[in-house]
């Protein structure tokens, strides 16, 4: 069996350890006897996102935001059609942010995102950030549980459909919202950075399994030893008073 992912803008949307979640794929797959191929997509790589099973994309600042938009513009109706063949994506921050309406960005400047869903990002000044450790209660493919990572984002997301979790510690969409992320039955977006699926396991099965799902149906994944990973996520909880 064959896991295939795009690492979207590898070299320029990659903020605060976003370049681990492809290896944390690639390993959690590869333990279990799934070969992971992984390409990266940049501007003006021609790719089929179709030919993929998941779509990753990380984060970026405002700038790296401006450099891909055009590029990834001219991509939405091969995304589109990756999300009709059942493609599952990973979006990260800024990737989160440009799946939506439109980014106002800290000077003021509209940069108009794909538009496939309904909700928008518009960031205050400067000054305004959220930044600093998150924690939140998410239930994904009807499992629940409590994630940890690092948000760093002016932009607050508005009009989000379905949320990722509830925020336990931290800000998440906007500030002090109360909810983090976009979910629904392909895509994973959420601000939190760090990277995220060292310390959250279960995301990343979820992940691998909606990848898996594309062209293999339902796969039962081997349980892996998560005594690292689970005692990692609990010092952080525990530190954030988000364990109980
Ligand atoms: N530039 C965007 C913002 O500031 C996204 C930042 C990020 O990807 N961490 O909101």
């Amino acid at each position: 069996m064959k896991l295939k992912i795009l690492w979207m803008y590898h070299d320029l949307m990659d903020l605060y350890g976003d370049k681990g979640n492809a290896e944390v794929l690639r390993v959690r797959s590869e333990k279990r006897g799934i070969e992971c191929i992984l390409d990266t997509c940049s501007i003006g790589d021609k790719k089929d996102i179709r030919e993929y099973d998941l779509f990753f994309m990380g984060g970026g600042a405002d700038r790296e935001q401006g450099l891909i938009i055009e590029d990834l513009l001219s991509r939405k109706d091969n995304i589109i059609d990756a999300m009709n063949e059942k493609t599952a994506f990973l979006l990260i921050c800024g990737g989160y942010q440009l799946f939506g309406q439109y980014y106002k960005d800290q000077d003021g400047h509209i940069v108009n995102g794909l538009g496939i869903f309904d909700y928008y990002t518009e960031a205050s000044d400067r000054d305004h950030r959220c930044i600093g450790n998150i924690a939140l209660e998410a239930t994904v493919d009807g499992e629940t549980f409590r994630a940890v990572g690092f948000e760093n984002h002016g932009g607050q997301t508005k009009n989000v459909a379905s949320p990722l979790g509830k925020v336990l510690h931290g800000h998440g969409n906007t500030y002090n919202s109360g909810y983090e992320g976009f979910l629904n039955d392909l895509v994973i977006a959420t601000y939190m950075h760090g990277p995220l699926l060292p310390k959250n396991p279960r995301i990343a099965d979820s992940l691998i399994r909606r990848a898996l799902r594309k062209r293999h149906g339902d796969v039962a994944l081997e349980p892996l030893d998560d005594t690292l990973e689970d005692k990692a996520r609990m010092v952080m909880l525990k530190r954030l008073k988000a364990d109980k």
